[in-house]
């Protein structure tokens, strides 16, 4: 930024931004308005990239793995902030770093029934310094952190010479397990005749992929990745039982969890998903966690990396070798060749509509290996996840922890804005559901405008898990009020989302078969330069198979 003399003034909103610098903030997203317009001049007169979006849900959808510094999200008052909080609610579920600045009414007017006035904070204990907001966000769990800014302190004048500056904050500081836990849990694992390695996204975001990696080689353990931690180790990795997932976690007798919850997402750790005797290894950032749900045999609280480097040490001591021949692996590899024959040959069917099984198939034929995938929608998301590998870490982002839908815009924005700086030879390829990209459809606009090449698929059954098709839908109308006779799950059929993309200026295809797929995909991942928007009809009937169990169980075809 500028050097100013000493005896110069600064406005409040020069300060802000400045502050955010000396953080090594580089990325703003947010919509201004009235107070905070000027903050968002401010910040893009000392170098951080603002980008602008449609709706405050897409600002706070910021992705988790911006190179170490919190996210940071500019919203007015009142509903612009109100707004945001689903996409605070999704960073703090999500264990993400955020930092949303609000505007909100001049201190003057407080109470008053000042314009977009709500209460959005007590101020007197959640002011935070812009330092605070940063280490807070960042440091032991990740999480979001709320400042807020008067509209009167925005226009203020400060002499610089009053200023006081504070340093960068530093990185968090990387915390290691107990030793005695450590060797605790070497014996148990070494004890352990079923063994099962759980992934889970803490181990993304502690850049642990290098050493998780050699402790799975080490030991030949088999592992599973859970959704957002797909790619940490690749999924072409012959130890990876992501195909044989629920009878992995259904018979395993050691569990180790590597940065992940026992919630939903892993059925609660209890039966019937898993074994009453299962015996948990805990490995976690946060002590909160410890014990949640299960009672575990070991406890490791400390960094993902670090206390996975602990354990290749002792390794190294005591060397483990888990055989590739055992009756363990043998059911593994068996049920992992069942579940693939069965989704290959669903996704091999040659009637119309296309399901989603040969959807995929012709996605995952055609798009760079190193993609960023972006996924939301109910069959969308958890059909691609099992159909769509990965194999670099921190490149799939989707509903997650809080399972929110209208996540997918802005995290496709987000992230190819930092692929654009970073790794310009990577897409970025997000595949909704039709009902998750109504969400935040208007961010195509944002797309364009800032012309982010960024392949948006969108998997279109005419509604919310299943739709009507064309015909049915006019049979229902003719039974009176559409408000009474159209099904709560029904979309408008063959809506043309396409058009929203042509819309912008960028590239709109209208999909029916596989070999219009393959035309459009061929089309839109050879144009490096141009959004583009493939809307692809599916059979608005077609489903997963039959599921035992509710919840992430794709694998089990
Ligand atoms: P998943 O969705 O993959 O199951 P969760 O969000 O449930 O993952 O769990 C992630 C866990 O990782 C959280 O409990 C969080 O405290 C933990 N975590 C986050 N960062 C780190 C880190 N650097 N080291 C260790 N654990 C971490
Ligand atoms: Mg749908």
């Amino acid at each position: 930024g500028a050097v100013m003399a000493a005896g110069e003034a600064v406005s409040g909103a020069g300060l802000v931004a400045e502050a955010l610098r000396a953080q090594n903030i580089e990325y703003m997203f947010g919509i201004v308005g009235i107070p905070i317009t000027e903050i968002a001049v401010a910040a893009q007169a000392v170098g951080i990239k603002y980008i602008g979006m449609r709706n405050e849900q897409a600002v706070t959808y910021f992705l988790f793995f911006l190179p170490s510094r919190p996210g940071v999200c500019l919203v007015v008052s009142g509903p612009g902030f109100l707004h945001a909080l689903g996409g605070m609610a999704n960073a703090t579920m999500n264990c993400w770093p955020l930092i949303v600045i609000g505007g909100s009414s001049d201190r003057n007017q407080e109470t008053m029934g000042a314009f977009q006035e709500f209460p959005q904070v007590h101020r007197h204990i959640t002011f935070y310094k812009i330092v605070s907001a940063v280490r807070t966000s960042m440091y032991g769990r990740p999480g979001s952190c709320y400042i807020d800014i008067p509209g009167d302190f925005v226009n203020l004048e400060v002499n610089k010479s009053s200023i006081k500056y504070v340093e960068c904050c530093p990185p968090p500081p990387i915390s290691m397990a107990e030793h005695s836990a450590v060797s605790k849990a070497v014996s148990i694992i070494a004890h352990a005749k079923q063994p099962l390695l759980i992934i889970g996204k803490g181990a993304a975001y502690s850049h642990a992929e290098n050493n998780i990696r050699k402790l799975v080689d080490l030991c030949g353990l088999p592992f599973l990745p859970t959704p957002m931690a797909k790619g940490v180790v690749p999924d072409n990795h012959p130890n990876c039982v992501a195909a044989a997932r629920s009878t992995a976690l259904q018979h395993a007798d050691v569990v180790i969890l590597l940065g992940a919850r026992l919630n939903w997402i892993l059925h609660f750790g209890l039966p019937p998903r898993f074994r009453q005797d299962v015996k948990v290894i805990q490995i976690d950032i946060c002590a909160e966690e410890l014990g949640n749900n299960v009672r575990p045999a070991a406890v490791l609280l400390g960094d993902i990396n670090a206390v996975t480097k602990q354990l290749l040490e002792e390794f190294s001591k005591r060397p483990l070798k888990y055989p590739s021949n055992t009756e363990w692996w043998k059911k593994l590899r068996e049920k992992i060749k069942n579940n693939e024959e069965r989704s290959k040959a669903l996704a091999l069917q040659k009637s119309l509509p296309m399901n989603y099984y040969t959807v995929f198939h012709h996605i995952r034929e055609l798009i760079p290996k190193d993609s960023i995938l972006v996924s939301e929608g109910a069959n969308t998301m958890d059909i691609g996840r099992t159909m769509l590998p990965n194999y670099y870490p921190r490149q799939r982002l989707d509903a997650g922890t809080f399972g929110t839908m209208g996540v997918g815009l802005g995290f496709a924005i987000a992230a190819a804005l930092v692929a654009k700086d970073r790794t310009p030879e990577k897409r970025v390829i997000c595949i909704e559901g039709d009902s998750a990209f109504g969400f935040s459809g208007m961010e195509v606009e944002t797309i364009c405008r800032y012309n982010l090449p960024i392949l948006i698929i969108v998997v279109n059954n005419n509604g919310i898990y299943t739709g009507l098709n064309a015909d049915n839908w006019k049979e229902m109308l003719q039974y009176g009020d559409p408000a009474t006779c159209v099904p709560p799950v029904s979309l408008l059929p063959n809506s043309h989302y396409e058009e929203i993309m042509s819309a912008f200026g960028g590239k709109g295809y209208f999909v029916k078969t596989p070999e219009e797929l393959q035309k459009a995909l061929k089309a839109s991942v050879a144009d490096k330069q141009t959004p583009s928007l493939i809307n692809v009809m599916i059979d608005p009937q077609s489903e997963r198979k039959k599921q035992e169990f509710p919840w992430l169980t794709r694998s089990n075809l």
